[in-house]
């Protein structure tokens, strides 16, 4: 088990990494690419796409707040392959549009091969039914045994998850999902919801839970991806 200590300084880098996708009033940095897209040493891929204030079909979407940081510091954690969105412009939703330059900068960069594990970082608000974190996977078969895994890891660790998103609804359904775009090209791949309490920066208590809610999903991922491997 991760020790308070390690808990409180992963929270502590989750924060210092999450303050570029804060520029400007959360829209992201001027300056540096649009994507942060980098390989890994192992078959597992972290992306966070709202990690930023973004827009789709027109219309404005708020950030899904501290997604940004947390798949830097997942990413890192795991040795896993990293692709970020700093600054959304004028690009629709690249967890909507089914061809997105943020896709194709994926794709480019050779990270998509099959069997890859895929987690997707997304954020929901805290829910009446205490639903902290909520998993997407569309019925792919594929999917189906690394989402169980990683849902088990998570409940034996108490946190309260939605297995296949029935509950919630945030099931990565559309034809646009980033989830979707992953599991077309043969990777497995996890839409993982996660709600406000997780991912917030404030009270300490709170900082001591996100801080282990980082080193549980870490390990959780690391499960599913092996699981994967045989
Ligand atoms: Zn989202």
């Amino acid at each position: 088990m991760t020790s308070d200590a390690d808990a409180l300084e992963l929270r502590r880098k989750w924060r210092d990494a999450n303050r570029e996708f804060e520029a400007n009033d959360c829209w992201g940095p001027d300056d540096g690419a649009p994507f942060r897209v980098t390989p890994g040493t192992r078959r597992v891929l972290v992306i966070a796409a709202h990690g930023v204030t973004h827009r789709r079909g027109g219309e404005t979407k708020e950030n899904d707040a501290n997604t940004g940081g947390l798949a830097i510091v997942l990413a890192e954690r795991l040795g896993a392959a990293l692709a970020v969105v700093r600054r959304a412009e004028e690009s629709n939703d690249a967890n909507w549009a089914v061809d997105h330059p943020f896709k194709r900068s994926v794709e480019h960069a050779g990270l998509l091969v099959p069997s890859t594990l895929v987690i997707d970082l997304h954020a929901m608000a805290d829910r009446p039914d205490g639903i902290e974190v909520s998993l997407g996977w569309r019925g792919h078969v594929p999917s189906k045994v690394p989402a169980r895994i990683l849902a088990d890891h998570l409940e034996h660790r108490d946190y309260c998850v939605d297995r296949d998103a029935s509950t919630t609804g945030l099931g990565a359904n559309g034809p646009g999902t980033i989830t979707a775009w992953a599991q077309g090209h043969g990777a497995v791949a996890i839409q993982v919801e996660i709600g406000h309490a997780l991912r917030t920066f404030g009270a300490r208590s709170d900082a001591l839970r996100s801080g282990h809610f980082v080193a549980d999903l870490a390990t959780g991922i690391t499960a599913a991806a092996a699981a994967d491997d045989q």
